[in-house]
Formats: C-alpha cells, structure tokens, sequence
C-alpha cells in the first residue's frame, strides 16, 4: 500500500504477537469436538480470522446492480479442519445471511460482534479433515470510514460504480472469509453486473458471457492470496489486454476519471523487468492494473494487479508493483511484520531511481539524515514492534533509510542474496520480520543484533556506527 504522497498515517491498529493459528482450547479433553476460536490470534486484531481449520480455496459469486447498491453472494469456502470442529467462525461484515450449508448440510447460524459469522455444522468436523461451507447473503455493502482504518470496505465511485478495498481488513465487507493474512488460498469469484457495467478482479479471466442484459465473468487466481489483497471493482472501464515478455497475462483496467494514467498503465511491463532483476523472477500469475477513477487516498498492492487512486504515479506503480514480491508472493505472519511489506516496496522505489536515473543514493541518504538529524519525531517512530494504531507512520520514511542502511552494512552481494532469495524461500506463504532479521545475518555473516535493535525497535537516531556503515562512513 501506499498512501497519497506517503500520509501514511490513516490505516489501523494492529499488530501484536501471533500465538498460532488452531485456536484449540487447552482445556479441552482429546477427540472431544470444540468449537474453532473467533480470532487467529493477532494481538492487536483479536477477532481477525479464525482458529480450527485453514482455508484451501474460496469460490465466491456475486451479484452487484448498481443502480440500486444491491449484492447478492453465494460464497464457497473450502477448508481442512485443525482440530475437531462443533462449531467456527467465518469473518463477515454487514449482509444478511440467508442459509449456510457444510458439506450440503444445512448448518445453523449466528451473527457475533461485527465480523463473526458463527456456523455449527449439523455433524462436528473431524481434524484433519476437508470441508465446504456455502453462505448465501446478501444486501447492501458497508464501508468502514469512520476510525483509523480509513476508507476501507465497500464504496462507490464518482461514476455510480463501486469497489471492495482495504488493508487490513476489506473481503469481509463482501465475502465470508478468514481475515488474516496467514491463512493464504487459491480465489475464484464469478461476478453478474448489468451489460453496460464491467466488473475486473484479480487473477486470469476466464470467461465473459452476458445474456437478459447481465454480464458475468469468472476470475481466478491460482496463488495463495491473503485476503485483503483480493478485490472487485466494478466501472464503466476501458480495458487493455497484453502480456509480458513470458507470457503472462496483462490486464490493465481504467475507470473514466483515470485516462491519465495510461502512461504508467503501459510500462508495468518496464517495472516488472526491472523488479525481477532486483528480486527474481515475477511471482505471480498476473500482472497489470485497476485505475480507479477516485481519490481513495491510498493505491494497494492487490494480487498481481494493484488497484491505484487516481492521483497515484510511476513512483507508485513501482511500490505495489514491488509488493508482488513483497507481502504478495511472502506475506505477513502478524501486522506487527509490516515493515516486511512497506519498508522493502519503499526501498524499490530507490532502486528505480537509482538502476533508472542514477540517483547517487548514498547523497540521498547523507541529505535525508542531514534533514531529520534532531527530529525526535522522525527517529521516534519504531519499525518493528511499534504498537497499535503507529504501524505505517514509519516505514514510507525512516523504513526506505534503515533498509540503505542495512544494504551498505552488509554489502552488495549480501544484500543482492537477501533481495532475491527471501520472498522465493517464503512465496505463497508467510514470515515474519525477526526471520528477515535473522536470514539476513545469516547470509552477511554478521552479527546484526545491534544494527537492527537501533534501526528497527529503537526510538532515536542510531548511533554513527549503525547509521554510517560501509560506504556511507566516507
Ligand atoms: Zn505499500
């Protein structure tokens, strides 16, 4: 993500220490059904998905009319049990659910909180075992403006349109979904919209047909996705196909409103080349762009094609783009681990500048330092471990420093292995950022307890050792 001009700042509260994934009560007698956790178990989100099974695959097929804001969804989730299951919990906000089915049983079910879709399955789900659970709703989306989230959820365009969008927290506003992204699977959608709207998600679009005046479409993406990375965003768009040099489908998708980046719509496939040569080879199935016509205040890294606010640039499209290695192909295991996701998407916009313009970057860095030297708020703001509500305040800015900081302590070759070895070791899974931490020492044979200690969890200006390593000492 990345916000207008890096704000940063709106985004929410999250963050904390992940304690597993199965939510299985302790207390509990073995082989004895019980019922799956409401949360995953981030500190910070304690209701952010949910413990008892991991999801392996999501179907989901909605229907949307915008002249009357109306969804209506038919959603599969497919899912193995971790324990032995009475009962869990599917994330969901707002709609009204109509009927939920496990394996074709009908299944009772109870709304919790503001994100708890309770279901008990007429049998108790064995561990270990996989089982479907379909949710028919529907309604009219919310979206959740209002507190430190931002605009998240569902919203509207300027042209009557509307769009699902938001980190941490945004497929729950239109899908029943485990909201977390440690619990990666493969996404399917199948979207109905009137014939004069088009609706474009991520993954290979697979077919279009449009008969009684509705159009519908099926998206799939093969890879796991973390769920705020999936969207739908349905316009009036004008839609450019293509491919990349390998291959790989390119779908860019402007909004009226977004001609204007058009520029930078066509030279995805420039940043592309250039990102793989820093990080290794494009990881994902897709590539391309949803231009949204509106000012959403921030673009997003969605899988494989990011959807951007309509003020966003090349500097932009280079962040999220960046993120198809970072936080796409390697996700966070806790959203204390976002510096994993931004600090690294913020760097990549220096490596532009620099292996495109020839940006002295080491100059870069001494003006940047000059500028912040005795700013107690700049150095304040912690990288790792920074507390709720504070994650993206740092890592746009002092994250873009502390990572040129690191490449000139353990040097090219070291930092090169690092760029491109981390995100394939972890893709289509999860890390987080004490494993960068430590695979980086690993890799430069160092010891770098006291470099990341000042630069990461500290609270003031690293000292001179830390803060002008190798070349930057000159
Ligand atoms: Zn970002």
């Amino acid at each position: 993500m990345l916000h207008d001009r890096v704000r940063a700042l709106l985004l929410c509260g999250l963050l904390g220490t992940l304690v597993g994934c199965t939510g299985a009560d302790p207390e509990r007698s073995p082989g004895e059904p019980a019922p799956g956790a409401a949360g995953i178990g981030d500190d910070y989100y304690p209701n952010a998905g949910n413990g008892g099974y991991d999801a392996t695959g999501y179907d989901v097929s909605i229907s949307y009319d915008p002249a009357n804001g109306r969804l209506d969804g038919d959603t599969t989730v497919t899912a193995r049990a971790t324990q032995d299951l009475s009962r869990f919990n599917l994330d969901l906000r707002g709609l009204t659910v109509d009927s939920v089915e496990v394996d074709g049983g009908r299944a009772e079910f109870a709304r919790e909180g503001d994100s708890e879709l309770v279901v008990t399955p007429p049998e108790p789900v064995p561990e270990g075992s996989t089982f479907r659970t379909r949710v028919r709703y529907g309604g009219t989306p919310v979206d959740a403006s209002a507190g430190q989230l931002g605009d998240n959820g569902w919203q509207r365009t300027p042209s009557g349109g509307a769009f699902a969008l938001g980190e941490p927290h945004s497929a729950a506003y239109w899908y029943p979904v485990n909201e977390h992204p440690l619990d990666k699977a493969p996404f399917r959608l199948t979207t109905r919209v009137p014939e004069e709207w088009t609706a474009v998600s991520i993954g290979r679009q697979e077919n279009t047909s449009t008969a009684d005046g509705w159009t519908t479409t099926t998206w799939a993406e093969p890879n796991p996705v973390a769920s705020y990375l999936t969207t739908v965003v349905i316009d009036r768009f004008t839609v450019e196909r293509g491919e990349l040099a390998d291959g790989t489908p390119v779908l860019s998708a402007y909004a009226p409103g977004a001609a204007h980046l058009r520029d930078e719509g066509e030279r995805v496939g420039e940043v592309i080349d250039f990102l793989s040569g820093e990080f290794g080879e494009y990881p994902q199935a897709v590539a391309g762009g949803i231009y949204l016509g509106a000012d959403v205040g921030f673009s997003l890294e969605t899988q494989g094609r990011p959807t951007y606010t309509r003020s966003a640039d090349l500097e932009t499209v280079v962040h999220e783009l960046a993120h198809q290695w970072w936080g796409n192909a390697v996700s966070v295991r806790s959203w204390a681990d976002i510096c994993l996701n931004e600090c690294l998407a913020s760097y990549s916009q220096w490596l532009w500048a620099e292996g495109k313009q020839g940006d002295d970057l080491d100059a870069r860095y001494h003006r940047a330092v000059d500028r912040f030297t005795g700013s107690q708020e700049f150095w304040s703001r912690k990288l790792y471990d920074m507390g709720p509500g504070h994650e993206f305040e740092g890592v746009y800015s002092k994250g873009i420093l502390a990572v040129h900081a690191l490449r000139r302590q353990i040097g090219e070759e070291a930092f090169d292995r690092v760029l491109r070895e981390f995100p394939a070791r972890h893709q289509d899974g999860n890390a987080s950022w004490p494993q960068f931490e430590d695979f980086a020492a690993r890799v430069a044979g160092q010891d770098l307890g006291g470099f990341f200690e000042a630069w990461f969890r500290g609270t003031e200006q690293p000292a001179d050792e830390y803060l002008y390593p190798g070349s930057l000492s000159g």
